[in-house]
């Protein structure tokens, strides 16, 4: 990837739910080609942060910087059309569906705007179909799950394999930018390794941007290129791994737990 980094910017940012302060003049900056991990206790406002960075959530002040541009007042939904998504914790895979259609309907995107020339040249559809196939094969492939039939229903994965899906999904859409809240949460350990291997794979190759939210300090620092630390609504470090691993803020906060 020779493309220079896009950044997704907090700046200032305040969030006040009544009288708790759950993010305190936050700023951070998050580019695309690297994996960037958010770790900090429960509470730290980790959730918060990734949520007004999507715009599911609005600041109480500060703004969101997308590439230069002030998006501090787009919606959720304007903020996928250029390039930001968001996952929850919760598996996101159509079970009723194979697992090579979910992974074929992360190309909608792009199909979209093709749609008009498709239409008025049907021989375009197959070739474009038999293509977007290749594509989502050599993906599951490149996820570690090409051993399932690509043609068994994603419901009876294992919840593990399920999750890799969910992240197989991500790979066709264009999206610049995808905050995973917790995705290794209730998995068995190798899953896990695979997974975060995977995601640096995704963001060095693909000049993806991914934030990894978790709040095993292990894994982060094993996968992430840049750590963000965060406690009681601040950013206490943010860094390499090897620099924040030895903050003497983050010994304190992560030995006194
Ligand atoms: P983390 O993801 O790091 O565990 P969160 O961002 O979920 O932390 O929460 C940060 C703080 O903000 C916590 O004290 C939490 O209780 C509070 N909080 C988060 N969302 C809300 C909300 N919608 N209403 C009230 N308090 C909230
Ligand atoms: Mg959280």
């Amino acid at each position: 990837m020779t493309r220079s980094p896009l950044f997704l910017q907090a700046r200032n940012i305040t969030r006040t739910f009544g009288d708790l302060v759950a993010l305190d003049d936050v700023s951070v900056d998050i580019p695309t080609g690297k994996v960037t991990g958010l770790i900090g206790p429960n509470g730290a406002g980790k959730s918060t942060l990734l949520s007004i960075l999507s715009g599911f959530e609005r600041p109480s002040s500060g703004q969101v910087i997308y590439d230069g541009e002030d998006i501090t007042r787009h919606p959720g939904y304007r903020r996928v059309e250029i390039g930001i998504t968001r996952t929850f914790q919760d598996v996101e895979i159509f079970p009723t569906l194979t697992v090579l259609e979910n992974v074929l309907l992360g190309f909608q995107d792009q199909l979209g705007e093709k749609l008009w020339r498709l239409i008025l040249t049907p021989g375009e559809v197959r070739r474009q179909r038999q293509q977007f196939i290749a594509q989502a094969l050599e993906i599951l492939k490149t996820i570690g799950i090409i051993d399932q039939r690509p043609d068994e229903l994603a419901g009876n994965l294992s919840y593990g394999q399920q999750k890799l899906l969910a992240l197989a999904r991500m790979l066709p859409t264009d999206a610049d930018f995808f905050m995973l809240d917790e995705p290794g949460s209730g998995l068995p350990r190798p899953i896990v390794a695979h997974m975060g291997a995977l995601l640096r794979r995704i963001a060095t190759e693909h000049g993806k941007g991914i934030v990894l939210v978790d709040h095993n300090m292990e894994l982060v620092l094993e996968y992430a290129e840049h750590v963000i630390v965060m406690h009681h609504g601040t950013v206490l470090a943010q860094g390499a791994p090897e620099y924040v691993r030895r903050h003497p803020d983050v010994l304190r906060v992560y030995l006194s737990r």
